[in-house]
Parts: C-alpha cells; structure tokens; sequence
C-alpha cells in the first residue's frame, strides 16, 4: 500500500521524497488499516459474554453515539451521530457494546443507508427483539468540502423493524425522545417512512 501512496502523492504533482512527505505512505497505510479494520472485526467476539436473558421489555435507548465512517464512492469521511434502540423480548446487549457495534460497521466503506441498516440488522439477528430502530445523522465531507450540493451535505437515515415499524406509537415515542437532545438541523423536519437521505451523490 506504501507504494501505491508514494505513486498517489506523485501523481498529485508531489514529490514523494520531500522531508514532510517521507513517512507519509507509512502514515496513511496506518490510518487506513485502522479506519477499515471493521472488516476484520467478528460480531460474535465483540459481543462476547454482553448477550443477557433478562425479563424487560421496555425500549432501551443508547443515542448520541460518535461515529466515523468512509464514503465508498470517495473514500472520504462522512461522521455524525447514530441512535439506536430496541425492545428486547428475552435478550439485551450491554449498553457498552452498542457503540462498538456501530464502530464495527463504520470502519468499513460504506454508505450511510447500509450502514443504518447493518446495525439493525444486526442488532435484530443477535437479540430477537420485538423491535429496532437505528437513526443516523451525518455531514459528509465529499459533498460539503468539494462544495457540491452543500444543502445536502446533511443526511438522516433511518431504519425501523418490528414494533417500530409497525407501531406509529412505538416510533414516535422513539424520535421524541432522540429529539430531546439533538440540536442538529433538519432533523425534526424529516419523515421516517422510509430512508430519508441520500448518502452522498456519486460524482
Ligand atoms: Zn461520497
């Protein structure tokens, strides 16, 4: 990878030996493994002893959750806020390993709308809840940085399964409670009947 980092910064009109360039591809292989190593990383090991059988069935939430992830159009960064809750039927997950979830399936390439959709998913699979819901709010820096389509450079994503798909009650009661705190534009005003943004344009 080194190599094709060197060839890269060369083709950028670069000259790969200058002193602030020399460790650079080094630099840049790190930073990439690191950003990408979601794709090593085995669910089951994450969640590891964290599965409990409990009785509660009421909605869990674990919302504000960081996240960096990698536009797959232009490996470059798109990052934001995700949300996440369910209602358990006999499982829950240690609220700890939510986030490591999330961080799983954002240091991939990814789009935002798979991304969500992933962490329900899986979620689901893992739990078998009476119900999922993932909301993701992110800026993307391959349309707010080239200053295309700046309007947009905001997305929200969602995903609903079970009860929160089927319940309008269950849904709302959810959106509520993650708009208490979220001062982020836009989000009051999107509809949550299905995806609401486009993860970046392709161009
Ligand atoms: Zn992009």
């Amino acid at each position: 990878m080194q190599e094709l980092v060197r060839q890269l910064l060369a083709e950028l009109g670069e000259d790969p030996t200058r002193e602030g360039l020399l460790n650079t591809p080094r630099r840049v292989e790190k930073a990439l493994r690191f950003l990408t190593s979601g794709y090593d990383a085995d669910i089951d090991t994450v969640l590891n002893g964290a599965l409990f059988t409990v009785d509660y069935s009421e909605m869990v939430i674990v919302k504000d959750i960081d996240f960096y992830s990698l536009c797959e159009h232009h490996l470059l960064p798109f990052f934001g806020k995700c949300h996440v809750a369910y209602i358990p039927s006999t499982k829950v997950i240690g609220l700890s390993k939510i986030p490591r979830l999330v961080d799983v399936f954002a240091r991939r390439l990814q789009v935002q709308e798979r991304l969500t959709n992933e962490i329900a998913a899986t979620i689901g699979d893992k739990t078998a809840p009476l119900g999922v819901a993932v909301v993701m709010e992110a800026t993307h820096l391959c349309m707010s940085m080239r200053g295309v389509e700046k309007q947009n450079s905001f997305a929200v994503t969602s995903a609903m399964l079970g009860a929160f798909r089927n319940s309008a009650r269950t849904r709302m009661e959810f959106l509520e409670l993650i708009k208490l705190r979220s001062a982020v534009p836009g989000l009051r005003d999107i509809s949550y009947g299905a995806p609401a943004g486009l993860a970046c344009i392709e161009d």
